[in-house]
């Protein structure tokens, strides 16, 4: 047997410090009711942002889907793997986005993996938000590109290293649209008028965005009236959009080099038929109404407003990712258990994930949420917020 007694270390050291976790294994599929391990809990950290995982007109495509071409799509895009429902589903997005093009990818992190990695070489600087996702930073260290970070939202020292940049062939800025541990907004407007200003490429990953922000839900630019200036935008189909996959929206000429050169679209079996089609039922139910995004809204207002009221402390929370910030690793931990013993889910997120200063649980807001499972979250978390010393 191999000796795995290093690993073994680093466990205990998690468990020291508060911060091992056992994976959550649930009964019933993503809702706002969820069983875990024999009795229902509410949901407060999926992602199911417009409840529709279970949507029965994306249901439906799902299993026409499988019905017209089986389970799995047989092999990779580059190969016998491009269905015509991918291709309906690139036409689709690319439409809802405005783009020329769209190309998507197995996950929005294989779609950050593809391209930030293609795109960026030696020759080039890529500029990134310190709060970036774990996914942009990854697809940045997969490139031989040369890196500079800037402090979170730091629009002054954004200047200053596009200023030093000028002398690299692409300057490329990456930011999240919505920051995925705070849930605040990329300030989009100004970032664009400084890439105009200093000729750079703007790239947005708007995972947290997409189905949540813009008209019927098409994302950050979309939000901010930037239509046609934002580069690469990066969206998933895992969020609120209900399924799984990433994809790019974007310029035709990048989707032809990406179908070339991104390693992770390249050498990946694509996506089941069955989640095509339901990504593209997915569209259809965003462009008939926005009333579940109204209601997504309508339920974060209430809800953060009321956790101020009570004293909590939401950070910079803008959206229906509203932490509430506890303090060490184990406390977070403690805290997040003792509401699973009222009933509910919060994720307790941690060191080193963000500052180990600033534990949090991570609420995230959905439409689906009734007032009743709202009004029953504020109770329980005021009782625990109170035993814990936070309100
Ligand atoms: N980018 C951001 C900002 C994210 O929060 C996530 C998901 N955690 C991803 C990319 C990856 O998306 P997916 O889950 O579709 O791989």
């Amino acid at each position: 047997m191999a000796n795995f007694e290093y690993l073994a270390e680093e466990l205990n050291q998690l468990k020291q410090d508060g911060r091992y976790r056992e994976l959550s294994v649930w009964g019933s599929g993503c809702g706002t009711w969820m069983e875990l391990g024999g009795r229902k809990v509410l949901q407060l950290s999926s992602n199911n942002y417009l409840g529709l995982t279970s949507h029965p007109d994306m249901k439906r495509a799902a299993i026409d889907a499988i019905d017209k071409y089986g389970v799995g799509s047989g092999s990779v895009r580059t190969i016998t793997g491009t269905l015509n429902v991918h291709d309906r589903l690139e036409r689709e997005l690319a439409a809802f986005k405005g783009t020329e093009a769209a190309l998507v990818f197995q996950s929005g992190y294989a779609a950050n993996l593809g391209v930030l990695s293609s795109i960026l070489t030696s020759d080039d600087v890529v500029i990134s938000d310190e709060l970036n996702h774990a996914s942009i930073i990854d697809g940045i260290r997969l490139s031989k590109t040369n890196r500079k970070i800037y402090a979170h939202k730091d629009l002054d020292q954004l200047e200053q290293r596009l200023k030093e940049s000028a002398n690299y062939r692409t300057r490329v800025i990456v930011t999240d649209g919505v920051f995925s541990m705070d849930g605040d907004i990329a300030p989009l407007p100004q970032i664009v008028e400084l890439c105009e200003k200093y000729d750079a490429i703007v790239y947005v990953d708007d995972a947290h965005a997409s189905g949540v922000l813009g008209k019927n839900g098409k994302g950050s630019t979309d939000h901010f009236g930037l239509n046609g200036r934002v580069h690469i935008q990066i969206g998933t189909l895992s969020k609120a959009v209900g399924a799984v996959g990433g994809y790019v929206a974007c310029e035709q000429v990048l989707k032809q080099f990406l179908v070339h050169k991104a390693r992770s679209f390249l050498f990946s079996t694509a996506l089941p038929p069955a989640v095509a089609a339901t990504c593209i039922s997915a569209i259809h139910v965003l462009q008939a109404s926005s009333d579940r995004i109204e209601r997504l809204w309508n339920n974060t207002a209430f809800f953060r407003g009321e956790l101020k009221k009570m004293g909590f402390d939401t950070g910079v929370s803008e959206t229906p990712i509203i932490p509430i910030i506890v303090g060490q690793p184990a406390k977070t931990m403690q805290f997040s258990d003792a509401l699973l013993a009222e009933g509910i889910f919060a994720q307790g997120i941690v060191y080193p994930t963000v500052a180990n200063d600033k534990g949090r649980v991570r609420l995230i807001i959905t439409a689906a949420h009734t007032d009743e499972d709202l009004k029953f979250a504020l109770d329980r978390l005021e009782k625990v917020g109170k035993a814990f010393g936070l309100i």
